[in-house]
């Protein structure tokens, strides 16, 4: 069975969509630019201090992070309060909403009467106040994807993270310069059925935001998390997906991984594993003068020790690919076996308390430990028939709390598949993260006052919205007579506003849009500042061509001209001398390339018709009309031969 034959309805998989976008104003509690630099700045450093709700509960994904014991450095090029935590929050950013109330209207979503911003916990550094600041802005939308309504459940205005440049053994290093640049969160419900639907709805959210405007692009300004769910599995969610055509690949890894976990199970209640016995010894003395040298390594360190734990029952359930799962194709399978086993698993959350890895009964012998090591460490270990084990070196505490960990994880495998935030890899694959956060993340904050949104300012963004994506490429094509190519084109590049603007004054949309899609990016490849092409440039050139003062062959090599010597459009069709030739000028050309031209006419006759054109083009393009010159050029040729 081929991973593209599973039956996804069969599964009962559902799938929801969170889309982050960043907006293209500036920062959302202060007024410092939303850019990107590539500076260091100043450093400075904090550690983790587990945040306490106001709820009185310490967040269960808190706790877990707290173990990793990090510590945090961020980068700072300026020297802004507010993103270093040294100040309270600024009034939110007017525009941001307006641009989220925006979106909201497209998504047929319903606004709130006020708008509150809340802190969430954030447990990984990436914000300097240990939370992130969202808004709830409108909720119950929904929106159509051929043909299939799916439901928007929240959309929310929030700030964006630090940037994580550097981590490393219990340290990450951010930069600052992400921190607070306004993101708008829209939120599915989980009714997608299928990886490439997902995929789908990510693409029209994705063009409905740009349509606005108003939004960034490029790499890493839109990203998606992924919440993914199978019958018998659990909810996952994947974190941090870039792109979108990505979408299917990581929701096939994740049910494929899921099914292998149920597969788990199922071996496990076979062998009538109800709960994990397990017995946590100190077994460095055994492998005190091993040759293995990642353990040996570690073991000449003071304090540093080889812990090995027992799980009755796991024999070559750590090892093994998941039993039965789909069969990947051959070069899938190259890219992605070792994360789906029970192993890698473990060794997942055991990496989350800041170790290297663990090594386990299943991958025996490895590592340069010999036969006679792994007798003794089943000896100290009381391993039985049937039973696996795990080890790993280090510092003694964190190999306890990381093996403790590996202990938690067996227990889920005995239950079901763990409810999980997952990393999302460039290969497809995902990594575990932490464990879905409890429902008692947000509590408000008292920074910043509600924002009331009245009627007046929902009036005036209802009358300035922008036409939803599909229904513009329509208009676009039936209007302009353009192909969808070239319609989808304009509008996902930008360039539709130009587009419209000009063709309303002048017509001739053929023309514009090739220069627009074509010519622009072609000058661009040759090394051309197309920049210097701006909006006004291309509006008197149109102008010009609209007035015939030069031919529509002329537009890429006046182009060129203008950017190249900076000069204006008149400049530039004077140097080029491409100003439009009266009929009778062509006339007097064209005679005298015909006399220069006997030989050839005599030999020919009217074959001599197109050697002709080439020579007349040569002398001729860009000034007159091809069609006029072919023209003249015919009549004159066959009066001669007559
Ligand atoms: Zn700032």
């Amino acid at each position: 069975m081929n991973e593209h034959d599973i039956d996804y309805s069969k599964l009962n998989l559902k799938v929801g969509l969170e889309i982050h976008q960043q907006l293209d104003t500036h920062k959302l509690f202060c007024d410092c630019e939303s850019k990107l630099n590539e500076k260091k700045g100043i450093v400075f450093l904090r550690r983790l201090r587990p945040t306490q709700s106001e709820m009185g509960e310490i967040d269960r994904a808190a706790v877990a992070e707290a173990q990793k014991k990090l510590c945090f450095y961020y980068q700072t090029a300026d020297t802004c309060l507010v993103e270093a935590d040294e100040e309270p929050p600024h009034a939110a950013n007017d525009e941001a909403i307006d641009i989220t109330l925006e979106a909201s209207f497209m998504s047929n979503a319903k606004i709130v009467d006020e708008v509150h911003f809340m802190r969430k916990v954030v447990i990984d550094g990436s914000n300097t106040a240990g939370f992130q600041r969202t808004a709830l802005v409108a909720l119950d939308g929904f929106i159509e994807v051929n043909g299939k309504k799916i439901g928007i459940s929240t959309i929310c205005l929030e700030e964006d993270a630090a940037r994580k440049i550097e981590e490393k053994k219990g340290e990450v290093v951010y930069r600052l310069d992400r921190l607070g640049i306004p993101l708008i969160e829209i939120a599915t419900l989980p009714q997608i059925r299928s990886p490439n639907e997902a995929k789908e709805v990510a693409e029209y959210i994705g063009s409905l935001l740009r349509a606005t405007k108003k939004v960034k692009r490029g790499i890493g300004t839109i990203r998606e998390d992924v919440n993914i769910s199978i019958a018998r599995g659990a909810r996952v969610e994947i974190k941090g997906v870039q792109e979108l055509k990505m979408i299917p690949k990581y929701i096939e890894e994740e049910v494929a991984r899921q099914l292998g976990l149920i597969d788990v199970k199922n071996e496990l209640e076979r062998r009538g594993i109800k709960n994990v016995k397990t017995r946590v010894m100190d077994i460095s003395s055994v492998l005190k003068n091993t040759r293995s040298a990642i353990i040996k390594n570690i073991l000449s360190k003071t304090g540093r020790k080889v812990i090995g734990i027992r799980l009755v029952g796991f024999e070559a359930l750590l090892g093994s690919k998941f039993c039965a799962l789909p069969k990947a194709k051959k070069e899938k399978e190259k890219k992605s076996p070792v994360k789906r086993r029970l192993g890698a698993e473990f060794a997942q959350y055991a990496k989350t308390i800041g170790i290297e890895g663990i090594i386990h009964s299943d991958e025996m012998p490895a590592y340069g430990i010999t036969i006679e090591e792994i007798k003794n460490i089943k000896s100290a270990l009381d391993i039985e028939e049937g039973d696996a084990f795990v080890i790993a070196a280090g510092e003694e505490e964190m190999v306890r709390n990381a093996l403790n960990a590996v202990i938690e994880r067996a227990k889920q495998a005995i239950y079901c598949v763990p409810e999980e935030t997952r990393d999302a890899q460039p290969d497809g694959t995902t990594t575990y993260s932490r464990p879905l956060p409890g429902k008692e993340r947000m509590y408000p904050e008292t920074d910043i006052k509600p924002i009331r949104i009245d009627q007046k300012r929902i009036e005036k963004i209802k009358l300035g919205l922008p036409e939803l994506p599909e229904r513009k490429m329509k208009r676009m094509v039936e209007t302009y007579k353009l192909n969808e190519q070239q319609a989808e084109q304009l509008i996902d590049e930008n360039l539709d506003i130009i587009f419209e603007q000009i063709v309303n004054k002048y017509g001739m949309a053929a023309v514009i849009s090739r220069t627009l899609l074509n010519t622009l990016p072609e000058l661009k490849n040759e090394g051309i500042d197309v920049n210097k092409i701006s909006v006004d440039v291309l509006d008197n050139v149109f102008s010009q061509l609209h007035q015939k003062k030069f031919a529509k062959e002329a537009v890429p090599e006046l182009l060129f001209y203008i950017a190249k010597h900076d000069a204006d459009v008149y400049k530039a069709v004077k140097a080029l001398k491409i100003e439009k030739l009266s009929s009778e000028e062509a006339e007097r050309i064209i005679d005298a390339i015909l006399k220069n031209k006997k030989e050839l006419i005599k030999d020919k006759g009217m074959s001599a018709l197109s050697p002709l054109m080439g020579i007349a083009m040569k002398e001729l393009r860009g000034k007159i009309d091809g069609k006029i010159i072919n023209e003249i050029l015919k009549e004159k040729l066959k009066k001669k031969l007559s």
